[in-house]
């Protein structure tokens, strides 16, 4: 039972044009009501409502700072416990001084990073994936992927993950009547009623696996490694990817600048690019690592976007390059279109296939769309939908996902030649775990903890 009070402050911290200070808990509407100066006493007012009026500071009696009151009883509230939120509208100094009187209250303090979401799941409000779907959308990196997030935060995975457990449960339940009452007739229909069970489970399992790939690359970006020879035009090309291109999170908090600079959203795709630092300091992969240091770098890559240069023929370090990135997700683009032609464009073709050669002027600022197109159409099949976005996209899911995939594949082998029913039960209980420690269910505290720890502060 959660019994104390939290605060903190649910904002960037900065200057910035407004602050809200969120508290949470038994004492908020308590706590807050001994500091707040309205026409109404907070204590007497009704659940979500909105007041104007003053902090006070408790010792002087002075007014801190003019605030607007949002008061929500539990369990409508995020957290499902009585919610009061502060609306500030000063500086750091301001929220401070408001922040620190509401922590001088009995029975209130600071929250750790993640405890409103994390009470919003103990106290059953949301589950486990759907708070793992707030922290994408503090992080994600682009409109696309904050959008799957929102999906998932409203519940759409979860409904799909409890229907899977609901079929799993079933057959649990069938299996264990009779394992208690067996007769001798039962065990062939038993036998066909796991085939039919773990079949249509596995069949969803299979549809959600499906959206694992394009879902995962959604949420955390194709981890993208610009290689090429000096003076080929990386360094230009990267540049016109951030400046033109920049992350659409910026005013999200929990967001720190580093990160945004490292992604990068080309038309809805999120490219992590490696090594950007290196690669703005004009040094080069080849020249600066070397081959073998590169071919590592090379191999945490999702994609690898090769840079020849039109207006040079081949290099023998082209070559060296071609083969270094042969067998990888390879776009090479042949840059400098807009000067003469002398690189030979049809070996090139022959050897990489003419969809993945892609002709740009970094400096005529043209072939971007059919970089982007080429992108889309290696790791999207074709062109990113726009209608359905029901995507598992957490490694945790999809690796819980296959774990139940490879359970209830054990059942079906296992009843299919015979094995006691009570071995099979073990698989198909085995499942119902998985499945469940995707929603939190049965999940360890640990597993909990370490998930809570991931957010910012005062979410
Ligand atoms: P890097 O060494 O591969 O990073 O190459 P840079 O991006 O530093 O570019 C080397 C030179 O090529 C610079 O002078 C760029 O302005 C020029 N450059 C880059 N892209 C193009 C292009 O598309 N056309 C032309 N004409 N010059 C380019
Ligand atoms: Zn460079």
């Amino acid at each position: 039972m959660i019994n104390d009070t939290i605060a903190a402050i649910a904002t960037a911290i900065g200057e910035g044009g407004i602050a809200i200070i969120r508290v949470s808990g038994p004492e908020a509407i308590e706590g807050v009501g001994r500091i707040f100066r309205s026409k109404t006493a907070l204590q007497d007012a009704e659940s979500h409502t909105v007041h104007y009026g003053n902090i006070i500071d408790p010792a002087t009696g002075d007014s801190i700072e003019e605030v607007i009151v949002t008061l929500m009883r539990g369990p409508r509230s995020f957290t499902a416990e009585d919610v009061v939120e502060i609306n500030t509208h000063g500086g750091v100094i301001a929220v401070k001084k408001v922040l620190d009187a509401v922590l001088l209250q009995k029975d209130i303090r600071i929250a750790e990073p993640g405890e409103f979401t994390k009470r919003a799941f103990l106290n059953g409000r949301i589950d486990l994936m759907q708070a793992e779907a707030v922290i994408d959308l503090i992080r994600s990196k682009s409109d696309r992927a904050f959008s799957v997030a929102r999906k998932q935060a409203e519940g759409i995975l979860s409904k799909r993950i409890q229907a899977l457990r609901q079929t799993v449960i079933e057959l649990l339940a069938h299996i264990e009547v009779n394992i208690d009452y067996p007769e001798h007739d039962v065990a062939e229909m038993t036998a066909a009623y796991i085939r039919e069970q773990c079949g249509s489970a596995l069949e969803e399992i299979g549809r959600l696996l499906k959206t694992a790939n394009e879902g995962k690359i959604l949420r955390e970006g194709i981890m993208t490694a610009i290689v090429g020879r000096p003076n080929v035009g990386k360094s230009s090309l990267m540049n016109v990817l951030t400046q033109e291109n920049k992350a659409i999170v910026t005013d999200i908090p929990g967001t720190t600048r580093d990160v945004i600079e490292e992604y990068v959203s080309l038309n809805g795709i999120p490219l992590r690019l490696m090594d950007t630092a290196g690669i703005r300091e004009t040094t080069d992969v080849v020249e600066k690592i070397g081959v073998e240091r590169s071919r590592s770098a090379l191999e945490d890559a999702d994609l690898v976007l090769l840079v020849l240069n039109n207006h040079e023929t081949l290099h023998e370090d082209d070559r060296k390059l071609m083969e270094l990135v042969e067998g990888r997700p390879v776009i090479v683009i042949i840059n400098k279109t807009d000067l003469p032609n002398k690189l030979d464009i049809g070996e090139v073709e022959s050897r990489f296939g003419s969809e993945a050669v892609i002709r740009m002027s970094v400096v005529a600022e043209q072939g971007m769309d059919q970089l982007e197109k080429a992108i889309s159409r290696m790791f999207f099949e074709g062109e990113l939908d726009s209608g359905d976005l029901t995507y598992v996209s957490n490694v945790r899911h999809i690796s819980l996902l296959k774990q139940a995939r490879q359970s209830l594949l054990d059942a079906v082998e296992a009843s299919d030649i015979g094995i006691p029913i009570d071995v099979i039960q073990i698989d198909v209980r085995t499942a119902w775990e998985s499945l469940g420690e995707i929603l939190g269910d049965t999940a360890g505290d640990s597993l909990i903890d370490q998930i809570f720890s991931q957010f910012c502060l005062g979410k």
